[in-house]
This record gives structure tokens, C-alpha cells and sequence, in this order.
């Protein structure tokens, strides 16, 4: 007992400075609706963004694989866990976003983790923005790779900070749609940039594929050289991928550790991501995009993720359970998920929700600016 005693000081200090953790407990979901201890309170904190999560297309796919191969891969996928599903998935990313190749990976954290030591070393230099989401700063400590943080955004430092370390092989790697922030990264400007340099551009995608634009994302688009996508997210089932040329997809099968040693996804999750692919390329999908679309001109907002800026961490707290008498579950986030200071609510819209529901945000939004909850946008750095 006493040999642990400091996870129990942990968790009182946790506590005290108002930063201990607690996931709650969904115990029913229907459409935009959670219910939370008895409590429906309409999800204004998915990341499901079209709505996919409980789609009939998906869960339709998914139970016919369910009844035709089971559940589990039972082995890795260089084992003996390669169903025919993953390489089908696979072409399906690869053609969708019209990239040389596709692999996925059980989830973005695993993706990031994976890959940025597949492509920089001991000896090698990695450029990442301050706001990058924790698998990518995870991915640069696993590297070994020297790594160079630069300010959010902000090319005429990492021009510089680039020439300062001309004649080693460099990585820039950033967001595309900031996961906390909402706002987007200078792609075309980031690739000129790295083009120029010789360096070597990722881009994490995670929050565009399927949500915004036609359902393509932003980093193929703007010639990254690698790009993440999640399928947790706006395809609304799990796992992530991976697009770029052969070589690097072929290599990831034999230098990807976060591949290589871990179990495949499971089959019916494949299957509806299949199906989750289909459908973000389709009709229906521009359309589940123009109703999100419309939610996030009705908030005023630059994306679909609407960072609400409370500052301090209890404050924020405070400003959550606020909302959740209102009916509406927005998490607060704190850090070390966004820097000290900045603690805040994040909200993030869904295809899942009404016009009805979306002009309930917004009036709940309005409520809180009006209570000076929020910190005005542009002093909370
Ligand atoms: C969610 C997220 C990930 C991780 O994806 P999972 O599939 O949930 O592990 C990676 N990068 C960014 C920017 C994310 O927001």
C-alpha cells in the first residue's frame, strides 16, 4: 500500500488545483442525445461529426461482417490478422482521397506514434507547432529526433528555425484544423516552405477528412507529403490511416512499431468503415457537410470546432455544469490538453444535430458571453 502512496498524493493534488479527471458514463445515445445519470442532454462534444456513429448503412455493415467473420482479427495483420477488409479499406482511403497508397493503424494515437520514427531519427530533426495534439509530441520524443518546437502558426519562425538547421534530414508536422483551437494551419504556405527547404511535410488530418471541404480533407489536397486521417472522427467508427507514396507505406510494414506489434481492428469496425467511406463520398455526405455547415455560420464560427476560452481550470469546470443545466453536455478541457491559462469549453458541431438543436447552442452560447464566462478571442494568449 504505502509503495503507492503517491498515486493517492497525486490524485489529492490533482484535485486540489482542480485538474483531476473523470470520464462520465453514457448509458444510452440516440442521435444528437446522450443520457448521463439519468440526465438527456444533447452532445455538443462529439467528434462525430456527420452523425455517423449510429448510422443504418454502418451498423448495417457492420453487423453482416459481425455474422460472417466475428469479431476479433486475432492476431496482428503481418500474422495472421490481415482479413480481406483491411486491404479492402485500404484501396477504398486510397482511391477516396486520391492518394498512391493507404495503411491504417488502430487509432491516430498509434498513427502519429508510428510513423514520425519511420521518417526521423537520432540524427534527424523534427519541426512541430506549439499546439500539436499529444501522439504527435509523443511521436517526436519515440523518434529520438531533435525537436524543434515553433510558435503556433507562425512561419517566419520556423523559416528560421529551418535554416538554422540546414543539412539534416527535416520533418515539419502540423494540424491541419487545430483539434482545441479550431483554426486551420497554412498548408500552401507550409508547403512552399518545406518544398524550398528540402523538408519533408506531415499533416494531421484528423478533424477535416470527412467534416469539411467534399469529405477529402486538407492535406492531400495541399501535396503533403504524408497525411494522417482518423476514422474515429467525422467517419464516425475507429482506427486511423495513413496516405502517402508506396515506399513509405510499404516501409511502415517493416519499421511502424505501433503496426507491426499490436492486434488488428476488429472486423465489423471495418466494415463500417467501408461503408462510413462510401458514404462521406457521397450525395448524402455533402449533405450531412451543408447541414454542419449551416450550424457553424448560425455560431459565427471558423469551423466546427468552437473553442470557448473561460481561462481558469475550476472556472471552466464551473462554466461546463452551467451549460449542463441548460441540457447541453459541452466537456471543458484543461491542461495539459491546451497550455495553463486557456482552460476552456470546446464545443464541437455535429450533422447529428437539428436546426432546432443548433439554435439551442447558440442561445446557450450567447448566455454564457453575456455572463463574461468567456474570454474575448485574441486575449486569452
Ligand atoms: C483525435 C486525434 C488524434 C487521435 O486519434 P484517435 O483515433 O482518437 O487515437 C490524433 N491527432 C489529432 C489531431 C486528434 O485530434
Amino acid at each position: 500500500m504505502s509503495r503507492l502512496a503517491f498515486l493517492d498524493e497525486l490524485l489529492v493534488e490533482l484535485e486540489a488545483v482542480g485538474r483531476r479527471r473523470m470520464p462520465r458514463v453514457i448509458t444510452r445515445r440516440d442521435g444528437a442525445y446522450v443520457w448521463v445519470g439519468g440526465a438527456k442532454l444533447l452532445n455538443v462534444s462529439s467528434n462525430d461529426y456527420l452523425g455517423l456513429s449510429t448510422h443504418p448503412a454502418l451498423v448495417e455493415a457492420a453487423t453482416a461482417a459481425l455474422e460472417e467473420h466475428g469479431v476479433g482479427a486475432g492476431a496482428s495483420r503481418l500474422i495472421t490478422g490481415n482479413v480481406a477488409l483491411c486491404e479492402e479499406l485500404e484501396h477504398a482511403l486510397a482511391s477516396f482521397h486520391g492518394a498512391p497508397a493507404a495503411r491504417l493503424f488502430n487509432s491516430g494515437y498509434a498513427a502519429n506514434t508510428g510513423i514520425i520514427p519511420v521518417l526521423v531519427g537520432k540524427d534527424d530533426v523534427v519541426f512541430s507547432d506549439e499546439l500539436n495534439h499529444a501522439s504527435i509530441i509523443d511521436g517526436c520524443r519515440l523518434s529520438r529526433a531533435r525537436t524543434v518546437v515553433y510558435r503556433h502558426n507562425d512561419l517566419g519562425h520556423l523559416a528560421d528555425l529551418l535554416a538554422e538547421h540546414r543539412g539534416r534530414r527535416r520533418l515539419v508536422v502540423t494540424e491541419s484544423l487545430f483539434s482545441m483551437d479550431g483554426d486551420l494551419s497554412p498548408l500552401g504556405q507550409l508547403r512552399e516552405m518545406t518544398a524550398a527547404a528540402g523538408a519533408i511535410l506531415m499533416v494531421d488530418d484528423a478533424h477535416a477528412v470527412g467534416a469539411v471541404g467534399d469529405g477529402r480533407g486538407l492535406g492531400w489536397a495541399a501535396e503533403a507529403d504524408v497525411v494522417v486521417g482518423t476514422l474515429g472522427k467525422a467517419f464516425g467508427t475507429a482506427g486511423a490511416y495513413v496516405l502517402g507514396a508506396s515506399s513509405l507505406i510499404e516501409v511502415l510494414w517493416n519499421r511502424a512499431r505501433t503496426l507491426v506489434f499490436s492486434t488488428g481492428l476488429p472486423v465489423p469496425g471495418l466494415a463500417a468503415s467501408v461503408a462510413a467511406v462510401r458514404l462521406v463520398g457521397s450525395p448524402e455526405g455533402a449533405l450531412l457537410r451543408q447541414r454542419l455547415e449551416r450550424h457553424r455560420r448560425l455560431l459565427g464560427a471558423g469551423s466546427h470546432i468552437v473553442p470557448l476560452v473561460v481561462g481558469d481550470d475550476r472556472r471552466a469546470m464551473d462554466a461546463m455544469n452551467h451549460l449542463m443545466e441548460d441540457g447541453l453536455l459541452v466537456q471543458a478541457i484543461r491542461p495539459p490538453t491546451v497550455p495553463v491559462g486557456t482552460s476552456r469549453l470546446r464545443l464541437s458541431l455535429s450533422a447529428a444535430l437539428s436546426d432546432e438543436d443548433a439554435l439551442v447552442v447558440d442561445a446557450a452560447v450567447r448566455r454564457l458571453v453575456a455572463g463574461g464566462w468567456v474570454v474575448p478571442r485574441g486575449t486569452s494568449r
